[in-house]
């Protein structure tokens, strides 16, 4: 038995402070990742700090048509919010798409981007990880490699990130709102989480003691549309093999704004760059779009286990971009 010391916060200021970017601290959301990986001796901090009472539990619209979305409203709370269903429709389904209903009752919106990977290995206390333990090595790369990384791997690490709703806020240009030591600051979401190279045991940018304290959803292009869609292996409650989050705004037949990210494919959500400058300014066909997804997919660098990811994500993505072309 480990005794932890517990701390509910009153204000972001006393959270900051009990926090103290200690490396034995953590911040307690929804603890549907956190609790779970403290049981299985992942995590095994000294010191928890309750978030759940702080003033952050709203989505508001901003006087610039964005809308910000605190960062302990609960995932059932944010996917079910009229703002976000009318003017975001990808962030509400990749959050429905994500876990169960009694799972969304309680997970945050700030946890969410904070959720490890479930990379078994990383799981298990046995297994060589270097995301667990820098320096021990990773035994993913030899071992059973079929829902690891297909894009932006290193030789250190091949998980991938086990989030649905990051993917959405890549694909918006969501921003990041941090609390901390040295004061506010703000992160792209598509800068948020990083690429494993030789240091995987950091999965964001985040730094010791900074808080999550909300997530800015910029207005969209007028008339964008934009659809999340998912693969797993079975129908609920499973994390993506790949999925594709997009928004599309076209005018007069023409693609005037893109923007488009892939989910289960990396360490990262993976925002489709070149599919998206291949895409802008055509006039979509079934050939211009499957021509702009492998654009992306060619830089993809399977495993043993996982080529079929690239097959999967290809046609996912084609048939988005497709459907979405057609309505916008
Ligand atoms: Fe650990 Fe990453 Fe290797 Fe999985 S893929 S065992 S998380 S280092």
């Amino acid at each position: 038995m480990k005794p932890v010391s517990y701390l509910r916060a009153g204000s972001v200021e006393e959270a900051a402070s009990a926090h103290g970017g200690r490396t034995e601290a953590r911040y307690l959301g929804g603890g549907t990742n956190l609790v779970d990986l403290m049981k299985l001796g992942v995590e095994r901090p000294e010191v928890l700090v309750d978030i759940t009472r702080l003033p952050l539990d709203d989505v508001r619209e901003q006087p610039d048509g964005s809308v910000r979305v605190g960062a302990t409203v609960r995932n059932s709370d944010l996917a079910a919010h009229p703002l976000i269903r009318e003017r975001y429709p990808v962030v509400s389904q990749a959050v429905l798409s994500g876990a169960s209903g009694q799972l969304r009752n309680m997970a945050t919106t700030g946890g969410n981007l904070l959720q490890r990977t479930r990379c078994a290995y990383f799981q298990d206390l046995a297994k060589a990880c270097n995301k667990r333990v820098p320096g021990s090595g990773c035994a993913a790369i030899e071992g059973v490699n079929h829902d690891h990384a297909v894009l932006g791997h290193s030789p250190h690490c091949v998980a991938t990130n086990p989030s649905d709703l990051c993917v959405a806020l890549a694909a918006v240009d969501a921003v990041v709102e941090l609390a901390g030591p040295g004061g506010g600051r703000t992160v792209p979401a598509t800068e948020f989480h990083r690429l494993p190279g030789d240091q995987p045991e950091l999965d964001t940018v985040i730094r010791p003691g900074e808080l999550i304290t909300a997530v800015l959803l910029p207005a969209l292009p007028h008339g964008a549309v934009s659809h999340y869609r998912k693969v797993r292996e079975r129908a609920s409650y499973a994390f993506a093999l790949a999925s594709v989050a997009a928004v599309l705004q076209l005018e007069d037949g023409e693609i005037r704004h893109a923007g488009i990210a892939f989910g289960g494919l990396a360490h990262r959500p993976w925002r489709a760059r070149r599919t998206e400058a291949a895409l802008l300014g055509t006039r979509p066909s079934p050939e211009s779009v499957a021509r702009a997804v492998e654009a992306e997919l060619a830089e993809a660098v399977p495993l043993r286990d996982n080529a079929y990811k690239v097959t999967l994500a290809r046609d996912l993505a084609t048939q988005v971009l497709g459907s979405l072309s057609t309505t916008a």
